[in-house]
Parts: C-alpha cells; sequence; structure tokens
C-alpha cells in the first residue's frame, strides 16, 4: 500500500519536474504529450503500468516518452518508504513526504536545467520550520539554527568564491536548498549534509572532468549531490555522527575534539 502511495507521488512528482521550470501549473492543464500535445487519458496515466503498457512510446504519435518517468516513479516509492522507520510519530510523515519529494523534483529539474526551483525550497524553508512545531521530538530553535547555518555557509562560501576567483561557483537555488534542509533536519544533520554533499560532489566532480577532458573548468549541477547528501543525513544521520562520536582518539584528537 505504502509502494502504491509512493508510485502515486512519483508520478506527481514527473509533473513538477517537467512543468515548474517551464512555469507551467501544475493541476492544470491536464497531462498531455509534450510532441503532439494530445491529451492523455486517465487510464494511461497510471504509474509503471502506462509506460510499461504504451512501451515508452506515446499512444498518438509514438514519440519516445522519456524513461526518466519510469525512473522517478520507482525511485520516489523507494526513498519514501524509510521514513516510515525514522519517524515515531504519523505528524511527521507528510512533512518528510514533503522534504523527499523536493529532494527528488531538485535533483532531476538540476539535472536537467541547472536550477533548483524555488516553488520547491521557498514553501520547503516554511513547511519545515512548521513541522518543528507539529512534531513532538523536534526543536523549533534547533532548526530555525538549522536554517541559518545551512543557508548561510553556503551563501558565506560563494561569496568567498565569488571576491577570490570571480567565480560564481555556488548558486542561489543550492543555498535556499540547504536552508530548506536545515529547517527540517536542525542543525547537526545540516553539518553532516554539508560535508556528505561536498564528498560526494567532489566524487562526482573528478569523475565528470575525467569523462569530459575540461579540467577543472568542468562544471557540473551541485542538486543531486546536495540530495543525496541530505537524504543520507536524514535517513541515517544518528547513526552517521554516533559511529564518528565514537571513533578511537588518537592524536587527531587533538585536532576534532
Ligand atoms: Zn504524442
Amino acid at each position: 500500500m505504502t509502494v502504491l502511495y509512493g508510485l502515486m507521488i512519483g508520478s506527481l512528482l514527473n509533473v513538477c519536474i517537467v512543468r515548474m521550470p517551464l512555469e507551467i501549473g501544475i493541476v492544470w492543464p491536464p497531462s498531455r504529450c509534450n510532441k503532439c500535445e494530445k491529451r492523455i487519458p486517465w487510464y494511461y496515466n497510471i504509474p509503471i503500468f502506462s509506460w510499461l503498457f504504451l512501451r515508452g512510446k506515446c499512444l498518438y504519435c509514438k514519440t519516445p516518452i522519456s524513461i526518466r518517468y519510469l525512473i522517478v516513479e520507482i525511485l520516489t516509492a523507494i526513498l519514501l518508504v524509510p521514513i516510515l522507520f525514522v519517524e515515531t510519530h504519523w505528524v511527521a510523515v507528510p512533512f518528510m513526504v514533503y522534504m523527499v519529494s523536493g529532494l527528488v523534483i531538485s535533483t532531476f529539474v538540476d539535472l536537467e536545467h541547472w536550477i533548483i526551483p524555488d516553488k520547491v525550497t521557498l514553501p520547503g524553508i516554511v513547511i519545515g520550520l512548521l513541522s518543528g512545531f507539529f512534531i513532538p521530538e523536534r526543536q523549533i530553535l534547533n532548526q530555525i539554527f538549522g536554517l541559518i547555518l545551512g543557508g548561510g555557509s553556503f551563501l558565506l562560501i560563494g561569496y568567498v568564491y565569488l571576491k577570490w576567483k570571480n567565480l560564481e561557483g555556488i548558486g542561489g537555488g543550492d543555498i535556499k536548498f540547504l536552508a530548506m534542509g536545515g529547517a527540517f533536519l536542525g542543525t547537526q544533520k545540516i553539518l553532516l549534509t554539508i560535508v556528505l554533499s561536498s564528498l560526494i560532489g567532489m566524487v562526482i566532480g573528478l569523475i565528470a572532468m575525467q569523462l569530459s577532458g575540461k579540467g577543472s573548468k568542468t562544471a557540473i549541477p551541485f542538486g543531486p549531490a546536495l540530495s543525496v547528501g541530505l537524504y543520507m543525513s536524514y535517513v541515517w544521520g544518528e547513526k552517521i555522527i554516533e559511529w564518528y562520536l565514537d571513533l578511537p582518539r588518537g592524536s587527531y584528537g587533538m585536532i576534532f575534539p
């Protein structure tokens, strides 16, 4: 049942991914083929099955439909399930469904258009803070500081980068994304998110440099790394932080108390 809901949400996210960067409404107009613009009847709008049944082609004009639709539906269903294990209170579920959905949209929109939509992050900041009021085990102050820390640290890095190298290394979308993450998860986990995303981004960057042959001038969208970092931090954050604090303290304990 949960998986079914996940697939349906994934289907909705597909619409968001296509329409948000184009500034088209999500609910209206109804789904249509991107090419021949014929309306897609509701019975061909069923997650996974429609795509498989139509063999990835439009019913009318046979234009291939991107396999991304299928990937987003399945990925969303998989990513939403752990919410039920992480959260101890049902009130948290709708809030966290919003956050995880936001990660999926940000990843795919950033990959294609190099932006993280404000329509995801700005409401996300508000919804994240609201979750602090509604979810019993959260602390609103921690989440406010998380917002400031997440957005602020990237704002600072972006500013330094701009002054130092005259390059715009970090986009406004990334800053707002981390502000949203902090508003949802609080200070500790947003710090962990920054560490994890930087590592992931570095690995992806190195691979991209090799593949493109353009060396250090290779640019990659940072949204996917941020999304993976934030998700890992949400689901495994406590375990990772515990593991880090339990590490035997050798000589480096002096540097990292
Ligand atoms: Zn068509």
